[in-house]
Formats: C-alpha cells, sequence, structure tokens
C-alpha cells in the first residue's frame, strides 16, 4: 500500500522513520483513524477538529490545519486499491539529537499516514455478537487525549485476547469508561445509557453518531455515569467505534448479556447507522 511521510508518498515497506523519533522513544504523539466509504471519508470534520484538539493539548504544532489534512487524506485514498479503507493518521513531535524528555527546539512534527482495507465485522459476527471481559481502568487521567501512547490500552486488551474474546470492557472507581479501543453503550428497560464525555474517555466520533441517531428517530436514551453492576446486568451491551460500526457484546465475563444474543435496540441502531452512512456516501 501508499503511505504518505513528510510531505511524500511511498510504498508502506519503503518508509523510514529515525529511532530517535520521539513517538518512538515517548509514545509523544497525537492519532486519528478515519473510516472511507466508497472512497469518501466518513466523518471527516469531525476526525480533524478532533486531530486539533489532541494536538492542542500535546502542544504540538499543527503541521497541516484542517484543509491540508483534508486533501492529504483524499491523495492516500486515490492512491490505494480499496473502495473502503481506513486511513491511519499519525502526527509525532519529531526527532532530536539527544534523547530529553522536554521539547525540541524547534519541534519538527513527523507526519504518518497510512491505509488499510476497511473490513467492517462480518454478518457471522453481527448475528452473534462478541465476547469481552471486564478490567479495572488502569490508563492515565487524559484518556479523552487520542495519543499513540497506548500500552495500558494494549495491555487491556490482551487481557481479552488472552481469554478467547474481542474487546475489554473498562470500570474505573465501579463506573463504566469505555472499552480498550472502543465506547460502550448499554441497554435497560429499552433506554439507551451512554457515560458522558470526560477525561476518562474518549470522545468517540461513532459515539456522536449513535446519540444523534437516538434523537433522531426518538429512541429514548440517556447520558450518565453508569454503575459496574449497570453494566453486568445489562439487557444489552454494544460497542462503538469507526472501523467495528455498532456491534453487539454478548457475554462479559463468560455470562451471558441478555438473552445473550444481540438485542432489538442494537439490531436497530446498526440498522440506523447503515442507513445513515449510506445517506451520507450518496449525497
Ligand atoms: N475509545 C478508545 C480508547 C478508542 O481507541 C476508540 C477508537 N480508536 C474509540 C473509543 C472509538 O472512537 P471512534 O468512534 O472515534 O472510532
Amino acid at each position: 500500500s501508499i503511505c504518505h511521510l513528510d510531505g511524500r508518498y511511498l510504498p508502506l515497506r519503503e518508509a523510514r522513520v529515525s529511532p530517535m523519533d520521539r513517538g518512538f522513544l515517548f509514545g509523544d504523539g497525537a492519532y486519528e483513524v478515519i473510516p472511507v466509504y466508497s472512497r469518501r471519508p466518513f466523518r471527516l470534520e469531525e476526525h480533524l477538529a478532533r486531530l486539533a484538539r489532541t494536538l492542542a493539548a500535546l502542544r504540538l504544532p499543527d503541521p497541516h490545519g484542517a484543509a491540508g489534512w483534508a486533501e492529504i487524506v483524499r491523495e492516500i485514498v486515490a492512491r490505494n486499491a480499496w473502495e473502503d479503507q481506513s486511513v491511519y493518521l499519525q502526527v509525532t513531535r519529531g526527532a532530536d539529537d539527544k534523547r530529553s524528555h522536554a521539547f525540541p527546539v524547534p519541534i519538527r512534527p513527523t507526519v504518518f499516514l497510512m491505509s488499510e482495507e476497511l473490513v467492517t465485522p462480518p454478518a457471522a459476527q453481527l448475528e452473534t455478537g462478541v465476547a469481552a471481559v471486564g478490567a479495572a481502568d488502569f490508563r492515565w487521567l487524559r484518556c479523552d487525549l487520542k495519543t499513540v501512547a497506548l500500552l495500558a490500552n494494549c495491555l487491556l486488551r490482551q487481557q481479552a485476547v488472552d481469554h478467547g474474546c474481542a474487546e475489554t470492557v473498562l470500570f474505573r472507581d465501579g463506573f463504566l469508561t469505555e472499552g480498550s479501543a472502543s465506547n460502550i453503550f448499554i441497554v435497560r428497560d429499552g433506554v439507551v445509557l451512554a457515560p458522558p464525555k470526560s477525561h476518562l474517555m474518549l470522545p468517540g466520533i461513532t459515539y456522536d453518531v449513535v446519540l444523534e441517531l437516538a434523537e433522531r428517530h426518538g429512541q429514548p436514551h440517556q447520558v450518565r455515569e453508569i454503575l459496574e453492576d449497570e453494566v453486568r446486568s445489562a439487557d444489552e451491551i454494544w460497542m462503538t467505534s469507526s472501523t467495528k460500526e455498532v456491534l453487539a457484546i454478548t457475554t462479559l465475563d463468560g455470562r451471558p448479556v441478555g438473552s445473550g444474543r444481540p438485542g432489538p435496540v442494537g439490531r436497530q441502531m446498526y440498522a440506523w447507522y447503515q442507513d445513515f452512512k449510506n445517506t451520507v456516501m450518496r449525497s
């Protein structure tokens, strides 16, 4: 596949970055994953707004700005083969001559984009849902920033893999935060519940779409803090992300969620999401 590195387009296998890059040494960088359907980026503006927010919080100068990023994303999509793509975009604080925690002067960010085929959950997985484990959320207190420092997320996701599961549902101080790489919704008595945005979770682009769709279709929903016990006794649990879309979690720590099958509210939300996606892509 073709990637973008600091202004150049080249085959991914030929791309090289310095080992002195702060992304490598410190995990010092921001990233985004943008879903592309039929060669059209979905919710691009929102992804770029979140990138700008992360860059500002990391005090990392934005090397391009929204219009510049949009152009590079367009180019990457055009240069790769798939109709549906997952575009990965990363900005790090660049390389320095010596390893020092303090920022280099001046900062020369490293910009990297690559694309993969976007593979959303297959029909069989939508039919059965996926298994998840629960775990204590031991990440830092700026989980609202989309940074490449994902060691905690990797360790937490591996706990799921070790149990043959697809995702780890995180709880902090007895409350639901999110998944290792997704936001989590639950359904209780027909009401969709979502935890409020805070420094403890990533403000998902898909999370926003799901709440917009609930609002538009008159689906009862509430954004409020959710107790771990409420998750464990929920009728439905869903994970949402740009690549998983809306996917039912049907077992948690080996116990069935509700009926143990994807529930009616989640199926409806999945259908609304597909409709919305298709409408936006055709407009
Ligand atoms: N939370 C975390 C920790 C994530 O890594 C992701 C996906 N990258 C999400 C939530 C979902 O965000 P989005 O809907 O924007 O893909």
